[in-house]
């Protein structure tokens, strides 16, 4: 495999730390021409010290300048709300991976896809806001995508050499989250930190969250319509405490293939970065005797409303998926923030959905409008309506 350049956006994340081990251990296939992040301007320091990328971006200015006072010329240093984009568009790179949170990734996947870019998406986000825009830009010729996600990572895997007439489903596996025993009467009671306790998976705040309400599945259902191009109905969902079987396709035959591993994100990483080659890795290892036992259940959709919404609001299609993602991204900080309980995540949402007149979103503007004013408005509305 050639050197291929990388450009980390949300290097100082989960997903970007998860990364940089994998670009540390693959010196000759990989390297890191920039980064960015929105805080922690001192790891963001450390990683640039080790890595030596010659542009990266951070958010705010004041951060940029500590960046500037310590290296100088020797690197370009992008801060501000244009900044992101200008570092996708002038930087020299073979592979974007998109591991910023949220509708603020969509630009950058474009953008990049814009340049004929390969793109290794962790963002997700990126295609529920903009998975049609997305869509039509592959369909032109532009640029590629990679999911990094596990589920469509193991899609992906299980594809390798498949008709796509012979596929009759394809299957996403979801932990359930910290509250898959709970009942709904005790769902009032969800603190913050209860749903930052995640049973299987290490991650960010945000989809910590949305795996707590299944809006991460949700979203990842939307994800694999846009990916694999199949219509909502040849797409299921089963819930699997273990997470070790990360997502399952059944054929025509009756067949089902299923990628299986350690819940450890390195492995889609490192197979987004290196598609369609598979690079080794040492140490980690399932074992199958030792786990013994897997689980598998149908979702609750009444104790978990979120995959319902989602699975709506894409089959509504245009602007629907937008205002799901702009209302949760609202309702999780704000449920953060201690400012709302938990149920009122699924709340929230549905109630912005209900409140929207579906419209065809094949373009960024309509997208960035329709994401704007839900997140202008829908917390003080349905605030203001109990
Ligand atoms: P995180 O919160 O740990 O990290 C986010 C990173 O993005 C940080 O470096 C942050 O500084 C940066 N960032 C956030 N907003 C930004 C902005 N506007 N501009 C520039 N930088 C910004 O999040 P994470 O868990 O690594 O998740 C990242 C993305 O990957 C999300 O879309 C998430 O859904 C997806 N994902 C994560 C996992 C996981 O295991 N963590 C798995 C699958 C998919
Ligand atoms: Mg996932």
């Amino acid at each position: 495999m050639s050197l291929q350049k990388i450009l980390l956006l949300g290097s100082t994340g989960s997903i970007g730390t998860s990364t940089i081990q994998c670009v540390r251990r693959f010196k000759d296939s990989f390297s890191v021409s920039g980064m960015a992040a929105s805080r922690n301007v001192d790891r963001l320091i450390d990683q640039i010290i080790e890595f030596s990328p010659s542009s990266v971006y951070i958010s705010d200015p004041a951060d940029a300048k500590k960046i500037t006072d310590r290296f100088g010329d020797s690197i370009k240093v992008y801060c501000g709300e244009s900044g992101l984009e200008s570092l996708v568009n002038d930087t020299d790179y073979d592979i974007l991976l998109n591991a910023i949170v949220g509708a603020a990734g969509l630009r950058s996947t474009i953008a990049a896809l814009k340049r004929n870019k390969k793109v290794a998406l962790a963002n997700k986000e990126s295609l529920v806001v903009g998975g049609e825009y997305i869509t039509s830009l592959l369909n032109q010729g532009y640029g590629s995508l990679v999911p990094v996600d596990s589920e469509h990572s193991a899609i992906l895997q299980c594809l390798a050499g498949v008709k796509d007439s012979t596929i009759e489903s394809l299957i996403l596996t979801a932990s359930g989250g910290p509250f898959r025993n709970r009942s709904k009467e005790d769902f009032l009671s969800i603190t913050p930190a209860d749903a930052l306790n995640h049973p299987t998976w290490s991650m960010g705040k945000k989809i910590t969250i949305d795996s707590a309400t299944l809006m991460n599945k949700g979203f990842e259902v939307i994800e694999a319509h846009h990916l694999f191009k199949l219509p909502y109905k040849q797409l299921r969902v089963w819930i699997h405490p273990q997470s070790i079987i990360h997502s399952l396709v059944e054929f025509h035959d009756g067949a089902i293939l299923a990628q299986l591993g350690l819940p450890d994100m390195e492995l889609p990483i490192q197979y987004a970065l290196s598609y369609p080659e598979r690079l080794p890795m040492h140490g980690k290892r399932l074992s199958l005797p030792q786990i013994r036992q897997l689980d598998f259940f149908d979702p609750d959709l009444d104790r978990f409303p979120c995959l319902k919404l989602c699975i709506d609001a894409g089959t509504a299609g245009g602007t629907a998926p937008v205002v799901v993602n702009a209302a949760n991204e609202v309702a999780v900080e704000a449920f953060l923030e201690n400012k709302i309980a938990f149920n009122d995540i699924p709340g929230l949402v549905a109630f912005a959905l209900d409140n929207h007149q579906v419209h065809p979103a094949d373009n960024l503007e309509i997208i960035e409008e329709t994401d704007r004013s839900v997140r202008l408005t829908i917390l003080n509305k349905y605030l203001s309506r109990r």
